[in-house]
């Protein structure tokens, strides 16, 4: 007689063998699920979790330092002039175009108006202290030491330095150039191999870090209850940009398949909602941008580490909803001009976000000042911030593929994802 065996031993072999984007999502829902079903799990793995993102954090000052040194230094100057103002352009019109659908929304479901204050939960000194001005946010952009910018994780004096580094190596002696150029490339070559290492393992890291924010976020329920309607706003907000705006500017203004480029965004998709770090998921979009879609290194490696740092679609929006949310449950109307200005600080707010979690409620103190509106608001929105911050990450990472794979069609390249 025949003995069936059961197929069970071979459930590993078939989840390695899987397509990565499928690996992802089963990571994601079986992490969702231990979270909530084993929240006395989470020590044990959430430290995994931990090694993924140090992982990816590790290469991004590498990644932005030697990609925008290398694709800088390779364009002529009046192709760097068109790319620069061609990226510059479409970050500024998509975030403008993120911020006006959060203007809007929030002010047609008037979420703020049914809250009660009283709801408010004690804002963390590092949220409410960022009352840094302005003018010292920017001058802190030019840094004094590079050796401190580089073991920094503020990512903007670093692509200040790649900047210069790339405008000056093309005009220095043709020996030390080509030395720095091979220099340069190595690096770029070889934080990409690393990278490769990384994505291989990022199923793993997912499900680890998932278990841990679920597991840590009990009365989340509870606090969605009181502001559901916040909640609703900023998500409707952010899918009607991520699935309507977006991919409507890409079929018909570049004449892409928009869900192609979704399927091939996955992997760096599902990394910025699971880790809420756009900066952290950098080396992934860039590799997935020239890999699966197309884009050439030359506007990649210019428009996804700098849209990394600056283009911030989901900041801008939930900036912008939150502002005036806070208004609205404490009593203040602005006027028409005030949720103008809101609108402007939330733009300003959204590029000098850092591309890790949870930054736009350090900048949101800053917004809050300048409107006169209480600080305690950021209490009523960052109980839900979270997810918030996973959904509108995925969004900030999506707006920076989709302006790469713009910029790349208006330069005349040929991609995969061409309809
Ligand atoms: N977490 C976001 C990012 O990394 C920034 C934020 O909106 O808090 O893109």
């Amino acid at each position: 007689m025949k003995v069936r065996y059961s197929k069970a031993y071979l459930l590993p072999q078939h989840l390695i063998r899987m397509k990565l984007h499928w690996q992802m999502l089963i990571a994601l829902v079986a992490g969702a699920f231990v979270g909530v079903a084993l929240p006395e799990a989470s020590p044990y793995v959430s430290w995994v979790g931990e090694m993924f993102m140090n992982a990816l954090c590790m290469l991004i000052v590498p990644v932005i330092f030697f990609s925008i040194v290398t694709s800088i230094a390779g364009i002529s100057a009046t192709g760097l002039k068109r790319i620069g103002v061609k990226v510059i352009a479409c970050y500024a019109g998509t975030m403008l175009i993120a911020a006006l659908t959060g203007l809007l929304l929030v002010n047609l479901i008037e979420p703020g108006s049914s809250v009660q204050v009283e709801h408010v939960v004690a804002v963390p000194d590092r949220i409410a202290g960022a009352t840094l001005s302005l003018k010292d946010t920017i001058v802190g952009y030019v840094p004094s030491n590079i050796f401190y910018a580089f073991t920094q994780n503020n990512t903007i004096p670093v692509i200040l330095i790649a900047f210069l580094v790339g405008l000056v190596l093309p005009k220095i002696s043709v020996a030390g150039r080509s030395a720095l150029e091979g220099l340069f490339r190595g690096g770029l070559e070889l934080t990409m191999k690393q990278t490769k290492i990384v994505v291989r393992c990022s199923p793993v890291g997912v499900f680890a870090i998932i278990v841990g924010q679920l597991a840590r976020t009990p009365d989340f329920v509870a606090l969605l209850q009181v502001i559901l309607l916040y909640f609703l706003t900023v998500a409707a907000g952010l899918s009607l940009q991520f699935f309507v705006w977006l991919p409507l500017i890409l079929r018909f203004g570049f004449r892409v398949n928009p869900r192609r480029h979704l399927k091939n965004m996955s992997l760096p998709l599902l990394t910025a909602f699971s880790t809420a770090s756009s900066g952290a998921t950098l080396p992934l979009t860039l590799h997935a941008v020239e890999h699966n879609d197309g884009v050439s290194p030359r506007v990649a490696n210019f428009a996804i580490p700098l849209g990394a740092t600056v283009n911030m679609n989901g900041t801008a929006l939930l900036e912008c909803v939150a502002v005036i949310f806070i208004g609205q449950a404490y009593g203040v109307d602005l006027s028409i001009a005030q949720q103008v200005m809101v609108v402007a600080m939330s733009l300003v707010c959204a590029v000098g976000s850092a591309g890790i979690p949870m930054a736009a409620l350090v900048m949101m103190a800053v917004i809050l000042n300048v409107a006169g509106l209480p600080l305690e608001g950021i209490g009523l929105v960052i109980g839900v911030d979270r997810l918030l911050d996973m959904m509108r990450t995925a969004l900030n990472v999506y707006g920076d593929t989709c302006v790469a794979v713009m910029v790349a069609k208006s330069e005349g390249e040929s991609l995969k994802i061409d309809r």
